[in-house]
């Protein structure tokens, strides 16, 4: 090799040894006729001293060498002199004095600073994403994930599963996001879609008789992007026969303990994960969902406020909606224009309005007058029913009810953004706490008014509870299925279910679903053939590596952690994608493209 040790290696046990680094100037200073050269490698950073009177010719080249130059030093490993120690360098108690330097490449003055972890444009960063992994953090997150990848691997292999790898062309899943289309040029008009996820594979492979199975797998779904999304992403892909829910959501809960404990032993957890049923979770935090680092848990007012003389709440009310609200500990002191923000933010999920409720004056709530309630429609409550409501919250003097009355569902997805928005501002969440929660108890299937079907929760392969299997016809709403999602801080991890196994259940699925017998035989044939041949009892889950990396890293964007990600509008600006073909390769995949330049301005 070009070296003989890397840049994070020597100790003063070295001293006196000659080495040969490789690597890049991290920093070049002058110093009193010195010159020192910080180089870096994968694996840390060594003080290179250059001396004109002890190597006048590697002087030379250290003094033309550039930031991100790439050096192969020789030297010898010296102790640095008293007062010069850095204890924050794991090398900080060696130098290397140079006697021969070779320039292995020269380096342009790069586009943002490598050395400092400044706010540099993403579109930038993007577009030198290796110069951007050069970074400290991004170096040091790939390494973390490496990690994360392999505690998995180790895990799970140890447990008796074995790593299978399916296909990315694939026939389509109803996973329900878009597909991503292959057109095949041998097959005129026809196409693959990259999977979304592995899932139909995974339980053929039960079927199989693999019995344990997982993948780190890379899905593909054609949505719009967030934070928490990217049109490609890595789940760990798992899939187990003979089991229950339990056993499912034990394996998750003992994997990400452990894992947690690996990768960050100094962030806290809670243990054991604590578990909501679906609706509890959406009863007290508006969502599946929860970030649980805090309280800010919501107060359901309808009962209290069903009579009252403001017209939006009883309007609400009489029209099947819900009053409910957050209650903030001290928030009377939150300003008109922090409200007014509030209510624009509530907008944008939907609800109509946001009325905020505070609690002034001093003493207990018995002697709360009129007076004391502050709110733009405060004439419209009574003390009474003031008081009523600071009963149900535990509210006091100083906290201020934020109110949301609407449709359930509306009312729940607002204040659930409320109560992170209010959370964020107020720092409630602990940022060196990972709350997971197990959620279970999910619904089976969710009423779209778009198109008047049923759309299935998770997918069409989850298994019903089997005591209300009797549901499925009379009130498939109010059926529940044997899935379960793990949470972290308010991010859904993944999940999974306990499988349809028989090929009647498989097909009575599918006709709730809207799909008919002869659509589900052209599309899943092979699955509902699969379950005659003696397919196990079984179950798995997914969980997305991505957003774990990123909760144990503490990024808030998954593209922090990810190598090459994509820009929010699904582009990569280092190489271009998506690009456009020439002609001759769409004549030969059979496609004809129409309005391109259009659709792309
Ligand atoms: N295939 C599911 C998903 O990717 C997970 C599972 O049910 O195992 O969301």
């Amino acid at each position: 090799m070009l070296k003989t040790h890397s840049c994070g290696e020597l100790r003063p046990s070295y001293e006196g040894d000659a080495v040969k680094l490789a690597g890049w100037v991290h920093r070049r200073r002058d110093h009193g006729g010195l010159i020192f050269i910080d180089l870096r490698d994968h694996d840390g950073l060594t003080q290179v001293v250059f001396n004109p009177k002890e190597a006048a010719e590697a002087y030379a080249v250290a003094d033309v060498s550039r930031g991100e130059y790439v050096l192969q030093v020789e030297g010898t490993v010296a102790r640095r002199p008293k007062g010069t120690v850095n204890p924050n360098l794991p090398t900080g108690e060696i130098e290397v004095r140079a006697h021969a330097v070779t320039i292995l490449n020269e380096a342009k003055t790069p586009p943002f600073y490598i050395v400092v972890d400044s706010d540099v444009d993403e579109l930038l960063r993007l577009k030198y994403r290796y110069l951007d992994l050069r970074r400290q953090r991004m170096h040091e997150t790939m390494v973390m994930r490496h990690r994360v990848t392999k505690y998995i691997r180790d895990y799970l292999t140890e447990r008796g599963f074995i790593e299978i790898e399916t296909p990315c062309l694939t026939a389509p899943t109803p996973e329900g996001a878009r597909d991503y289309l292959v057109p095949s040029r041998v097959q005129p008009g026809h196409f693959y879609a990259l999977p979304q996820s592995p899932q139909q594979l995974k339980q053929l492979l039960m079927v199989a008789g693999f019995e344990r199975y997982f993948q780190i797998a890379r899905c593909f779904r054609d949505e719009d992007l967030r934070a928490d999304r990217q049109p490609e992403f890595t789940q760990l892909d798992l899939e187990v026969s003979f089991v229950e829910e339990e056993d499912m959501m034990r394996l998750l809960e003992e994997l990400h303990t452990g894992l947690t404990e690996m990768v960050r032993p100094d962030l806290k957890m809670v243990k054991p994960f604590p578990r909501l049923p679906y609706e509890e979770s959406v009863r007290r935090f508006g969502t599946d969902k929860p970030d649980l680092r805090f309280g800010l848990e919501l107060v359901d007012l309808t009962d209290v406020l069903r009579e009252s003389e403001f017209t939006i709440f009883r309007q609400a009310v009489a029209q099947g909606g819900v009053v409910r609200a957050i209650c903030v500990p001290g928030g009377a002191t939150f300003s008109r224009k922090r409200i007014d923000e509030l209510t624009t933010f509530v907008h944008g999920y939907g609800a109509r309005g946001l009325v905020s409720v505070a609690l002034l004056g001093e003493g207990g709530l018995d002697s709360l007058t009129q007076e004391e309630i502050r709110s733009p429609v405060a004439k419209y409550f009574t003390v009474e029913q003031v008081q009523a409501m600071a009963r149900l919250a535990g509210a006091n003097r100083g906290d201020m009810f934020l109110i949301v009355a609407d449709k359930p569902a509306t009312a729940n997805k607002a204040l659930d953004g409320l109560r992170r928005e209010v959370g964020r501002r107020l720092e409630l969440a602990d940022p060196d706490m990972l709350h997971y929660v197990l959620i279970y108890d999910f619904p089976m299937f969710e009423w779209h008014e778009e198109d008047e079907r049923w759309y299935s929760v998770t997918h069409p392969f989850t298994q019903p509870r089997q005591e209300e299997l009797h549901l499925l016809e009379s009130d498939p709403g109010a059926a529940h299925s044997r899935s379960y999602d793990l949470v972290c801080n308010g991010w859904e991890l993944g999940g999974g279910s306990i499988r349809i196994h028989r090929r009647e259940m498989q097909e009575e699925m599918f006709g709730i679903l809207g799909i008919g017998l002869e659509e589900a035989q052209r599309r899943f044939g092979h699955m509902l053939e699969a379950f005659e041949y003696g397919a196990p009892p079984h179950g798995g889950f997914a969980t997305g590596i991505d957003r774990t990396v990123a909760l144990l890293a503490q990024q808030d964007d998954i593209r922090e952690v990810m190598a090459f990600p994509k820009t929010k509008s699904a582009t990569d600006p280092m190489t271009g994608a998506p690009a456009e073909v020439t002609p001759e390769q769409l004549a030969e995949l059979h496609i004809v493209v129409t309005k391109a330049e259009e659709d792309a301005s």
